[in-house]
């Protein structure tokens, strides 16, 4: 799919646009959720461009999960939760809104707060 430069998640990624910073290095950064669905709600996303998660170099989504992995760590002890939801909308029929790949990470879970 044809990445769009304009996209939210690319002007974060250029400092056009602000985001409360949690992680970032030379291929991720990771930001909170401006309307989160959770305290903690954060969202992880390469630098590469890449639309969805088949758009991705091997490399890119090694390091992609690498981080969601670390960064969960993190969300679970700093929220003190005893789990954590991650997910990822992988394309527009799956309800992706930000035409730049990113995982969910939020303390607990959505399917809970979702039932009441
Ligand atoms: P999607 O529906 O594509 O999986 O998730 C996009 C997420 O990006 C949503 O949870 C939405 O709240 C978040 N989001 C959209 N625009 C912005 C923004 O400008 N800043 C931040 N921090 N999050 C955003």
């Amino acid at each position: 799919m044809t990445y769009d430069s304009n996209n939210i998640f690319a002007k974060i990624l250029r400092g056009e646009i602000p985001c409360i910073k949690v992680y970032e290095d030379d291929q991720t950064l990771a930001f909170m959720d401006i309307m989160p669905q959770a305290t903690g709600h954060t969202l992880v996303i390469p630098k590469e461009e890449a639309v969805t998660l088949h758009d991705l170099s091997d490399q890119g989504a090694a390091n992609l999960i690498k981080q969601v992995k670390r960064i969960a760590n993190a969300v679970k002890e700093g929220m003190q939760a005893d789990g954590i939801t991650l997910f990822q909308l992988n394309g527009e029929a799956a309800g992706q809104t930000v035409p730049h790949i990113h995982f969910h990470i939020l303390p607990g879970s959505i399917l809970a707060a979702r039932a009441h």
